[in-house]
């Protein structure tokens, strides 16, 4: 037994949808993961059945063909990238490949969870910098910037705040970080950024070799089922990853899925078009009503909501899941995934009806 892993909880999923409804004995409306409700590309189909004949045999280990076309798209090469079972494989691996026990990373909070698990596994000493408004502020990071620092994690927009920071923040934060450090850039909901100053992490990749971008197929290729993510680096970071990455960790099906998926452009773009009136449409409903939701560059919103704990069991109970931001130490807030436009009133309604009474 390692006694750093005795303070770990274990990753909770809750019930699956299906064991909700039965529970619940109704049809549930699941707003809860940031999972795309428009699913993906419909041209998936027919492709997926010609590779179930071929599942006897082991995935292509190397993931030539799907690593072959995002290296055209990031104008790099395939040695550039390396593929993860989802995102979160790889931020696992990264803390495996390169963070010795003790060495230390910096987190700003509140961010996504599993980066402080995987820096724990492994025995990593956190540094975590609280943010003030629920906002990124690279600059409260710079005080905090030794050689000693050997990552440090970065999500932008932010899960789950939603918030971004602009290409001129990033970059005047990353002149100022050492050779020896680490940058990971978690952009898992970059699909639905409309900010015109975002950070463009392609030109970004090329310039600065300690950075690692981590991006995924479960939002808006609405993937989330199959499992597959990426990472993009200098040739030097990806070799070094490449030998703690499992074999065959990405299976056929999500392989030739994510293939397909990025090609269909048109597809997604409607998506995130739909995604993104829809996310525009909620906030400008909302806030009237007195709530207080953070302007978002995701598929989902954060709203302040006093009393969130009943709010949200009233919710479930109306067939409405959502999730819960107690374990990001935000008590008074909810998270929300934006749904399409057919379940835009059922939504609307059910949150009055939940906060009225
Ligand atoms: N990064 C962020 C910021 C996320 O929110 C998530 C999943 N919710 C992930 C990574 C993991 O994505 P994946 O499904 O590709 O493992």
């Amino acid at each position: 037994m390692r006694s750093k892993i005795d303070n770990l909880v274990p990753y909770d999923p809750g019930l699956t949808l299906e064991q909700l409804e039965k529970k619940l004995g109704k049809p549930i409306l699941k707003l809860a993961s940031n999972e795309s409700l428009w699913g993906p590309t419909p041209k998936l189909k027919a492709y997926l059945q010609n590779n179930l004949e071929r599942l006897n045999f082991y995935p292509d280990g190397t993931g030539g063909k799907l690593k072959n076309i995002l290296a055209e798209f990031w104008g790099l090469s395939s040695s550039n990238l390396c593929l993860g079972n989802g995102a979160d494989e790889l931020i696992f691996m990264l803390t495996a490949a390169f963070l010795d026990p003790c060495e230390k990373v910096i987190i700003p909070t509140p961010t996504f969870s599993s980066y402080g698990i995987a820096v724990t596994i492994v025995g990593g000493q956190i540094i975590e910098v609280p943010q003030k408004n629920l906002a990124i502020k690279l600059d409260s990071l710079v005080p905090f910037l030794t050689p000693e620092i050997k990552m440090i994690f970065l999500c932008n927009p932010n899960n789950p705040t939603g918030t971004y920071f602009s290409e001129k923040e990033l970059e005047n934060f990353l002149k100022k970080v050492g050779e020896e450090t680490l940058i990971i850039l978690d952009e898992a909901y970059i699909d639905y950024v409309q900010a015109e100053n975002f950070p463009c992490s392609r030109k970004l990749v090329k310039k600065y070799p300690n950075l690692v971008i981590l991006r995924t197929f479960s939002k808006a290729y609405g993937l989330a089922g199959l499992r597959v993510g990426y990472a993009v680096s200098a040739t030097k970071t990806i070799r070094q990853l490449e030998k703690v990455r499992p074999p065959y960790n990405v299976n056929t099906l999500a392989q030739e899925a994510a293939y397909v998926a990025f090609q269909d452009k048109k597809y997604l773009t409607r998506v995130i078009k739909e995604t993104c009136e829809e996310r525009e449409y909620l906030i400008r409903e909302l806030t009237p009503k007195g709530l207080r939701v953070l302007s978002s560059q995701t598929n989902f919103i954060l709203i302040n909501i006093k009393n969130s704990p009943v709010v949200w069991e009233k919710l479930k109970k109306e067939g409405i899941l959502v999730r819960k931001m107690t374990s990001f130490g935000l008590e008074d807030w909810l998270r929300i995934t934006v749904p399409p436009r057919k379940f835009r009133e059922q939504l609307l309604i059910c949150l009055e009806k939940c906060l009225g009474n």
